[in-house]
């Protein structure tokens, strides 16, 4: 867990241009907003998203290096006057963007290519804060849920993708519930079923082993398929795998489709239950029992229906019917754009 020093979160009084970069593990977003302060609020908003070329993806990394100095120095090059004002973590800026909305606002959970969680903590409940000043006695503590690791159930074909992955034995949480590798699950398991059933006949297509073939988007698009004869399922099967399907083997396709996605989502849903109840210990019981609101974002949870009813699904049954009755789980699209706009004009100094 790490401390993310954000401890005054928006008001609604703030005023003034920002400018908002969100760097995510596919998209990298640039926001700009005008807020109004409490009357007129959001005044205007221009929003550009640019998916990030593969080969910007990998490179060499300098350790040390100030991420925001050298923004600041590539702004200066470009002979723009501006500089940064704050970084921010973007599970603690979806949470900034949802909370100018809505006071009830305590978690944010992002699933998009990746994962990650925060939340809303006492100060006191936090013995490396003691004597930390605090004007509202609470701060944001970025759990980085996706690092979670330890006593996780996995599956062979979990513990083969962790094992030829570039982090083995780490992210654990994050490779059985994020984007990332949920379509890659399926695809290591139809391989298993192809190899050892003959699911698809004798012959194994090689795009079908190839890894990451097939992406979380065809999966959840796969379990969109209402048709009788599933042809959406065929041809997607057919264009990411190569594989020629029947009937019968689209529908244990999708079977094993729903499998995968319902497992990340309730995993995902235990997670939240996780946080809600560390609140609760901390606030000795205040925290149950009145409207709470976790704020969701990320293009995983936006865009596959059936992970995000397995998410709700799983809240609302281990905290049973009276808990998770004042629980809310909302969306908050983009909210981490003017999130990290808002933290920017809280924590602006003015030259
Ligand atoms: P980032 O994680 O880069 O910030 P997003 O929040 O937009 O970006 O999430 C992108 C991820 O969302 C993709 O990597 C993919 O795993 C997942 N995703 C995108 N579209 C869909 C879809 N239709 N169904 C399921 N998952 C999707």
């Amino acid at each position: 867990m790490i401390l993310s020093y954000v401890d005054s979160l928006p008001t609604g009084n703030e005023r003034g241009l920002f400018y908002a970069l969100d760097l995510g593990g596919t998209n990298f977003r640039v926001l700009r907003t005008q807020l109004g302060g409490r009357d007129e609020r959001v005044i205007a908003t221009e929003f550009e998203q640019v998916s990030i070329p593969q080969d910007l993806m990998c490179g060499t990394s300098e350790p040390g290096k100030d991420i925001v100095a050298c923004l600041n120095e590539a702004m200066g090059r470009q002979g723009l006057d501006m500089r940064v004002s704050s970084l921010v973590n973007d599970t603690v800026a979806t949470l900034a963007g949802a909370r100018y909305w809505d006071n009830d606002v305590m978690v944010a959970v992002i699933l998009g290519t990746g994962t990650n969680a925060c939340y809303v903590e006492s100060v006191e409940a936090i013995p490396k804060l003691q004597g930390h000043k605090s004007s509202s006695g609470k701060t944001i503590i970025n759990t980085e849920w996706g690092a979670f690791s330890n006593g996780l159930p996995l599956t062979e074909y979990d513990r083969e993708m962790d094992a030829d992955s570039i982090n083995p034995g780490e992210q654990l949480f994050e490779k059985t519930i994020s984007g990332m590798y949920l379509g890659e699950i399926v695809r290591r398991v139809l391989v298993k079923m192809a190899e050892t059933g003959s699911l698809f006949g004798k012959h194994i297509p090689e795009k079908l082993q190839t890894p990451f073939a097939l992406g979380t988007p065809n999966i959840s698009s796969m379990q969109q398929d209402t048709s009788e004869d599933l042809e959406a399922v065929g041809s997607i099967l057919y264009e990411a795998t190569g594989v020629d399907s029947n009937l019968d083997v689209r529908k244990m396709v999708v079977e094993v489709c729903n499998t995968i996605a319902k497992r990340g989502g309730r995993l995902a849903g235990a997670g939240i239950v996780g946080i809600l109840q560390k609140m609760e210990e901390d606030s000795e019981g205040v925290v149950f029992g009145k409207r709470m609101v976790v704020a969701m974002d990320g293009g995983l949870y936006e865009h596959y229906p059936q992970y995000k009813r397995y998410l709700k699904e799983a809240v609302a049954e281990i905290l049973g019917p009276e808990l998770s009755s004042h629980v809310v789980i909302e969306h908050s699209k983009d909210g981490s754009g003017i999130g990290a706009a808002l933290l920017a004009a809280t924590n602006s100094i003015f030259e």
